[in-house]
């Protein structure tokens, strides 16, 4: 259970709500067992948290910024405001963080309108990450010094050394992949399906995929 102050009146959370295996089971369905953030595979792992895109409890916009009470409260239940998230992603880069291009139009109450907010971390359902965000080898990059994939980088960690490391890993494999792909080898038709199939959405890093092999995907 936790708690934030919503002026006079005390918003209490009930992780039990939000948190109940059939929501977590739906979002791991809908998001393939993917990060919403990162696009790694969660649960071979670790159990992976139910997130609160816009912060339930408290917010804030910079590390200048102490948390805010309230947060998004009247959001902690709606099933479009939760996304399945790894613990990385979620509780040590993520957290309260919701910066805003204005934060005048940041909506404190449930009488404000959360749409006329512009959110500069990537809605991962909403945004195309890839209009903000692309990879130079295994490299996560802003896309022509985009302010949301910035943001987004660097408050959900995508930069981060681990992953780094898993993701050249994986795309070293991927190379091999490729070159039998364009080559004509007999085996050159089915790398080209399997390529073609990473690249598809609910697949493991499948936004860097695309960036490194545009013409394969
Ligand atoms: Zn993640």
């Amino acid at each position: 259970m936790q708690a934030a102050t919503n002026g006079q009146t005390q918003v209490e959370f009930q992780d039990s709500i939000y948190g109940h295996k059939s929501v977590k089971e739906a979002l791991i369905g809908l998001q393939k067992d993917k990060c919403c953030f990162c696009q790694g595979f969660v649960t071979d792992t670790s159990y992976g948290d139910v997130e609160h895109f816009r912060p339930k409890g408290g917010y804030q916009q910079s590390e200048q910024q102490s948390l805010q009470k309230p947060g998004y409260y009247w959001l902690a239940y709606d099933f479009s405001n939760l996304f399945f998230a790894c613990q990385k992603c979620n509780e040590v880069y993520k957290r309260n963080y919701f910066p805003l291009a204005d934060e005048s139009k940041r909506a404190l109450s449930h009488t404000n309108d959360c749409l006329l907010e512009d959110s500069l971390i990537l809605h991962p359902e909403l945004d195309n990450p890839e209009d903000h965000i692309t990879f130079v080898d295994e490299v996560v990059k802003s896309r022509n010094q985009s302010v949301k994939g910035r943001e987004t980088i660097k408050r959900t960690g995508l930069d981060r050394e681990k992953l780094n490391d898993s993701r050249l890993e994986y795309l070293e494999t991927l190379r091999v992949l490729a070159i039998i792909a364009r080559s004509k080898a007999e085996e050159a038709y089915h790398a080209r399906e399997h390529l073609k199939r990473l690249g598809q959405p609910g697949r493991l890093f499948s936004a860097m995929v695309r960036a490194n092999f545009p013409d394969l995907v």
